[in-house]
């Protein structure tokens, strides 16, 4: 329960953080196009957890690629131009996982919008913001209020916490 209650913080967190961290994040990869096959994709049973840092997290496929493991990320809906931040930190946090894990360093993360796929290299300034805003994110959830970071409507009709927050604009 801990562990699935980590895991929600983290997700429902990481889209106050997102916007407000902008300045902070020039290190942040776009993401690159690729084509990537789909057949060799294998599903993920059970989730990836780390006891150091309290994290757990269960990609949608994990694919081999020259001896190591790539996490691989599902998303429907519009197709952005680049992958959103948000989504590019939870592919940092599977990254992470999946070294921690698997004992060797993924090169990137794969996220597969309908319209194409993205290549997120998984490098030490990203997995550096990763790690600052997982701890900005405990200091933030001993506070009382968290306000929201934007004022994006859309953002919150397609938000998956949108029924339990008090803060959402739609
Ligand atoms: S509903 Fe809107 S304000 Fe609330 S968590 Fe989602 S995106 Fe943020």
């Amino acid at each position: 329960m801990l562990i699935v209650g980590i895991f929600l913080l983290f997700s429902a967190c990481v889209l106050f953080f997102v916007s407000g961290r902008q300045r902070r994040l020039s290190g942040l990869p776009s993401g690159r196009i690729i084509y990537s096959d789909t057949h060799a994709w294998g599903n993920v049973e059970k989730p990836l957890f780390d006891h150091d840092l309290g994290l757990a997290g269960k990609p949608d496929y994990l694919v081999e690629e020259n001896g190591r493991t790539i996490p691989v990320e599902v998303k429907t809906g519009r197709t952005p131009a680049a992958p959103y931040d948000s989504h590019i930190f939870q592919m940092a946090a599977y990254c992470y996982l999946v070294h921690k894990t698997t004992g060797k360093r993924p090169s990137h993360g794969i996220i597969h919008y309908p319209g194409r796929d993205f290549a997120v290299d998984y490098t030490p300034a990203l997995e550096n913001a990763l790690l600052d805003l997982i701890a900005d994110m405990r200091i933030a959830g001993r506070r009382l209020e968290v306000q929201r970071s934007h004022e994006d409507e859309q953002r919150c009709l397609r938000c998956g916490f949108r029924e339990g927050c008090d803060r959402r604009l739609a």
